[in-house]
């Protein structure tokens, strides 16, 4: 990759451009309200972050406002899962794509309760199991590692989505209990739910997901405290597991068009990592029929574009 190219270019004018043309755009797309509480939100919002890993943090529009992170959270547990229970864990959950919604129930049945991967529900509840197996708090050590990975104690859980999420989360208890009769699900299953629906109802915003995830781009080391975060193996596993599956039913064509790994969340969040250089954040509430932010993925878009950033 040529990366003179990316210095002589004016970024910051870029990114704050990006978010004023997404703003022009005909507002298209829905906000998420399957979760009722995610519909509490003003669907105009939008903002777009770039860290990179030599600790620029380059943001505009609404880039510095907390929203519901919800799938993105997965990222970090399955961080957290595989730093603790190692290669065992690819026996209970596989790294397929699943080529079905992200909530689907219907292949777990055939697959005998193993998740196609850990960024469908099911695969995200399996992890969340193991989480609460190899924690004694494992909600407070998640909260703990993202608190850590941004670099700020003032992220909190927002409580209005988590009771929501509990209320209206039948689909995923059902795919909890299924898995639970495979003996694919070890603890209570009550206690996974409540740990699913937690690390999905934290409040981060697209400069504190850029930052946190920078540690993806830089081979498992967080650089702004040099701490190793996952190994470099783990990195890479979880970057191609992004490729393949992070953006629901639309992975194949996010490969295709922009060609990072990346991880969007029903909150309106998108994470892409661009290994060897950042991550880019970008959020904006209305979503497409697969289920990704309109408005973040024009502006990933054109930022991967115009920087060149694909990996491929
Ligand atoms: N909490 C959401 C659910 O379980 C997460 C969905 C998502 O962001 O993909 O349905």
């Amino acid at each position: 990759m040529d990366w003179t190219v990316k210095h002589e270019f004016d970024i910051p004018t870029f990114v704050q451009q990006l978010v004023e043309e997404a703003r022009a755009l005909p507002a298209t797309g829905k906000v998420a309200d399957y979760i009722p509480a995610l519909a509490n939100v003003k669907p105009e919002q939008v903002g777009l972050a770039l860290a990179t890993i030599d600790g620029k943090l380059y943001s505009a529009g609404d880039a510095q406002t907390g929203f519901s992170i919800q799938s993105i959270s997965k990222i970090l547990g399955l961080v957290m899962a595989m730093n603790r229970v190692g290669d065992s864990l690819w026996q209970r959950v596989h790294m397929e794509p699943s080529g079905l919604p992200f909530n689907s129930i219907v292949q777990l049945e055939y697959e005998h309760g193993i998740p196609r991967n850990p960024f469908i529900n099911a695969g995200a509840i399996l992890i969340a199991d193991v989480l609460v197996k190899h924690y004694s708090a494992s909600r407070q050590a998640f909260i703990s590692f993202i608190r850590q990975l941004a670099g700020c104690e003032q992220i909190f859980v927002d409580e209005g989505v988590f009771q929501s999420e509990k209320q209206h989360g039948s689909r995923n208890a059902a795919m909890a209990y299924l898995m639970k009769s495979f003996g694919n699900i070890e603890a209570d299953v009550e206690r996974v739910l409540e740990h699913y629906f937690y690390q999905c109802s934290v409040t981060l915003s697209c400069q504190q997901l850029a930052t946190s995830l920078t540690f993806l781009a830089n081979r498992g080391v967080h650089p702004q405290t040099n701490g190793m975060i996952c190994s470099r193996r783990d990195a890479h596993r979880v970057n191609a597991i992004l490729s393949t599956s992070g953006m629901y039913d639309q992975s194949g064509e996010f490969a295709f068009t922009v060609g990072l790994p990346a991880k969007s969340g029903v909150g309106g969040g998108i994470v892409a990592i661009v290994p060897g250089y950042g991550v880019i954040c970008a959020w904006s509430p209305r979503l497409n029929h697969f289920g990704n932010s309109c408005l973040g993925m024009h502006m990933i878009t054109r930022l991967a574009e115009q920087l060149g950033l694909s990996v491929y």
